[in-house]
């Protein structure tokens, strides 16, 4: 125990060198994970001692920061407020956002390109637990300046936990990023595929109390990523939502009531908990504020041609994706466990699925 003890005391003051000297979360998380995986740092694991659960050999590929309470250093920088587009005609174009909102330079921004060989590894991370996806709750579509937010009302919002963080996170509002054609859309990409549509659920963490408050916090943000996927018919969700964009665009309204709707009607299935890819990453529209906890899941919302169409009746918005963001050394987790290169040779699942 004594040993242990030590090493536990060497890896706090190396965690407190890291994280006090203002570098990046990415950079110091991926600096801790490299020194976890050594094997002096296996050797001294001890299943009894809880504080040292990052030991594991089996979990060294985990974010060991999910068990640790200390928050890095961490700069909000978003009280910016200058005017920003995709297309650099009503304000600063993706690749100027960080002469307006600087974090939008930094080094762990979103979207990426998610580097990934084949999907079929097992998770060690503990699997997310889902709270209310199911049951249905009033929902409504609102055209905001950036994009259009499907939101629930009710007293019980969906909320996930579990996964590489201890906390649980809130949904406050669901939007989509789509292209003006089918080949393009999509914020992130597989293997360099982008899909022809993204939908993001936005989540605060709820020990903050509302979005406002967690969205300047370092451990504030998570949000989880669905593809859109052309198919013969829409899920029941987005059978509404695309009805939902034909009324706004008819009526030239600037929201929508969608009646009854839940997480799963969108979605199509039950979301599964343990087959995901996770990265530390960022907003991807100005402030691009690093605090966001991404989750992007690979099986794709089913939507029909009409449906998807409908998303660019807004012209306004359409082709509203960030292009893909550097890596910088960030670590994608596969499924869990299984960290892989950016430089790796893969092949492209993607292109091989559709
Ligand atoms: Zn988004």
């Amino acid at each position: 125990m004594r040993k242990i003890s030590i090493f536990y005391v060497l890896a706090l003051i190396f965690e407190y060198l890291n994280f006090s000297d203002n570098i990046g979360v990415a950079q110091a998380y991926s600096a801790r994970n490299k020194f976890l995986r050594t094997e002096e740092a296996n050797r001294f694991y001890n299943p009894s001692n809880r504080d040292l659960t990052f030991f594991n050999p089996s979990n060294r590929n985990l974010p060991a920061y999910i068990s640790i309470n200390s928050v890095p250093a961490y700069h909000d920088r978003t009280d910016n407020k200058q005017p920003w587009d995709y297309t650099g005609t009503k304000g600063l174009a993706p690749s100027d956002w960080k002469y307006g909102y600087p974090a939008c330079g930094d080094s762990s921004q979103s979207p990426i390109d998610i580097p990934i060989d084949n999907w079929p590894f097992e998770s060690y991370a503990p699997p997310l637990s889902f709270n209310n996806i199911s049951p249905q709750l009033p929902s409504s579509l609102k055209k905001e300046e950036h994009n259009i937010n499907l939101v629930f009302s009710g007293d019980s919002a969906p909320s996930v936990s579990g996964g590489y963080f201890n906390e649980t996170y809130e949904m406050v509002q669901l939007h989509f990023h789509w292209g003006s054609d089918n080949t393009r859309g999509s914020e992130h990409r597989v293997n360099g595929f982008e899909y022809p549509g993204e939908a993001h659920l936005v989540h605060y963490n709820k020990k903050y109390g509302n979005f406002d408050t967690a969205k300047s916090q370092a451990d504030g943000l998570l949000v989880l990523g669905f593809f859109l996927q052309l198919n013969a018919y829409s899920t029941i969700g987005m059978m509404k939502i695309g009805a939902g964009l034909r009324t706004m665009a008819d009526q030239g309204s600037s929201s929508v009531n969608l009646g009854s709707l839940s997480f799963v009607d969108i979605l199509g299935y039950l979301p599964n908990e343990s087959r995901y890819v996770f990265y530390q990453g960022s907003l991807t529209t100005p402030g691009c504020t690093e605090n966001v906890k991404w989750h992007v899941f690979p099986e794709p919302i089913k939507v029909v041609q009409r449906d998807l169409s409908a998303f660019r009746d807004f012209t306004s918005f359409t082709d509203n994706n960030r292009p893909v963001q550097p890596l910088n050394g960030r670590e994608v987790m596969v499924n869990g466990i299984n960290s892989v290169s950016v430089n790796a040779g893969f092949k492209s699942l993607a292109q091989a699925k559709h």
